[in-house]
């Protein structure tokens, strides 16, 4: 089989009088790694044959870059292509294992400002098998932020570090992006799913932000559920949900666990917006253990795709296409992954392969589905040009420096030996308070019971009656510290933010 590159696919679609080249609109492509190649393939002949107004430009990306060699997986040149057509068609990659190297996903979402992760997850019963038929949900993943930093550090012999950031600004765009999302596309319910009960600062903030911005959708239904349960009701009862919003670790999870009880994960699109640029993909990864066999669903890619001409205000298109994809899954027309259910179904020769299955969408371009509701796409509920009202800066809050956490490395010592040698550097602006382990407060009045490693939050906090401190305060105290042979490992500093805490208790504290 041979696979045309876009370039190939747009010439024969252009020589063909499919679309006059001042129409189209440049997006870039890259075929990525393992399945990518094939599932791409099948994907841009799908978008031809149905005359997407589509110039693409390649660009190389994933595995074969790492090993030339660029720790991101992208050379330098590849950001012109992304930064001009601001439209990225991205087939799945393979993040090469082990130190080194960064992924790829996460450094192109970041770079780019992609901070909304849209995945819509369909069930396709009854000819696609699922145990939750009328699982229909979006699921709307904050994207640049929480964990996925990438800020880790390893601070003593046996504690590593993941800083976790939850900015307002980012709070207030991805929920805002769901409930505009939730009314572009008739969605009736936006569901945030967050661990506020534990994390009260960082998804406290998430949750503050979702209850402010929920008002002003008064025509949406808007809830809250804490992320364990959420996941678990989303598991056993999915048409409670309509779209959910949520940081970036738990969109994660949840979306590919949604994807995957739709009947594969290979059947799932999402869509990466920005400001100004956005890029399309499928949910899953490269697979390697079928890559090469030609037998990959391209169904998640082409749905990716199918976002992308909405996006680039080519909704008929998009509309012709997804029909034509529904119609095949009524035919019973399935690729190795969805086997068993088109076999019980229609008895057509299974499995179809990757091109197979493309050619057949091709074939039914123009048709609407019987069983299924056809889809209809408006023009533009592109979300990346709906209004949104920029990020306005609230004034700063007035900031008061009240004590510091001083971090330490120390292995030989108990909580409260620790605490007389530290202690013993008390100045006089800054009094040692509490120590805890992992979060546990071990001192004073610690357990014996509390398993202790060798990193240990010192806090210092006023000695004085205002309660506030200096800077200097700090560094004295860090000099009196370092004199005294003890490993800091770094600090935190402890502010109140017009007279609000702006940290957390030590756990028994
Ligand atoms: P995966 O999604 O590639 O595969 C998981 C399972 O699902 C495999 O059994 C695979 O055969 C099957 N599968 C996935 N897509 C399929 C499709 N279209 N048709 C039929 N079956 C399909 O996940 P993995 O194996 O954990 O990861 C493989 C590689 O992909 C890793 O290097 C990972 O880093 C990378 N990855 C990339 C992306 C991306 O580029 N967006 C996303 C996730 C994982």
């Amino acid at each position: 089989m041979k696979n045309d590159t876009p370039e190939d696919l747009l010439a024969q679609a252009t020589a063909h009088g499919q679309h006059a080249p001042d129409t189209l609109v440049p997006i870039t492509v890259a075929h990525g790694d393992g399945i990518g190649p094939e599932i791409m393939a099948a994907t841009l002949k799908v978008l031809m044959a149905a005359g997407a107004r589509i110039a693409p430009e390649t660009i190389e990306i994933g595995e074969k870059l790492y090993h030339a060699g660029h720790s991101s997986g992208i050379a330098p040149e590849s950001w012109d292509s992304l930064r001009r057509t601001k439209v990225f068609l991205k087939a799945p990659i393979t993040t090469p294992s082990g130190g080194g190297y960064k992924s790829l996903n996460v450094t192109i979402r970041k770079t780019l400002g992609l901070y909304a992760n849209v995945r819509p997850c369909v069930s396709y019963a009854p000819f696609v098998a699922t145990q939750h038929p009328k699982l229909d949900l979006v699921i709307v993943r904050e994207n640049e932020e929480d964990l996925y930093g990438g800020i880790e550090h390893r601070q003593t012999d046996e504690v590593f570090q993941c800083l976790k950031l939850i900015s307002r600004p980012g709070c207030e765009k991805i929920v805002r992006y769901a409930f505009e999302y939730a009314r572009a596309n008739g969605r009736k319910k936006v569901t945030c799913m967050s661990k506020d009960n534990i994390m009260k600062l960082t998804d406290g903030l998430f949750h503050q932000v979702f209850d402010e911005i929920r008002v002003e959708y008064p025509e949406i239904a808007a809830d809250h559920m804490i992320i364990d349960i959420g996941a678990a009701r989303l598991a056993t009862r999915p048409e409670l949900f309509d779209v959910i919003v949520t940081p970036n670790l738990y969109g994660d999870i949840i979306s590919d666990i949604a994807a995957e009880m739709t009947g594969s994960v290979g059947l799932a699109g999402s869509a990466n917006i920005g400001e100004q640029v956005a890029m399309f993909e499928a949910i899953h990864g490269s697979a390697p253990d079928i890559a090469g066999k030609g037998i990959a669903n391209p169904s998640g890619l082409l749905l990716g795709a199918v976002m992308m001409l909405v996006h680039i205000g080519q909704p008929a298109v998009a509309a012709q296409i997804h029909n034509a994809w529904l119609c095949t899954l009524e035919d019973g027309v399935f690729t190795a992954d969805l086997q068993g259910a088109g076999r019980a179904q229609a008895g057509v020769p299974m499995p179809f392969g990757s091109m197979d299955f493309a050619d057949a969408i091709i074939e039914r371009l123009g048709r609407l589905p019987e069983r299924f509701q056809p889809v209809q796409y408006q023009q533009a509920p592109a979300m990346a040009q709906a209004p949104r009202p920029l990020y306005v800066r609230a004034p700063a809050a007035r900031k008061a420096l009240v004590g510091v956490d001083v971090f330490v490395h120390q292995s030989a010592l108990n909580a409260d030996a620790l605490a007389a040698q530290i202690g013993a550097s008390n100045t006089a602006a800054l009094r040692l308070q509490m120590i805890t382990n992992r979060g546990v407060k071990v001192w004073p009045g610690g357990f014996p019971e509390t398993f202790c490693t060798d990193h240990w939050r010192c806090r210092f906090t006023a000695g004085t009656d205002s309660g506030e401190i200096a800077q200097r305060d700090i560094v004295a105290l860090l000099g009196a510290l370092t004199d005294a042979g003890v490993d800091v490992i770094k600090t935190e500093n402890l502010c109140t933010f017009d007279g609000v805490k702006g940290f957390a208790l030590g756990q028994g504290q």
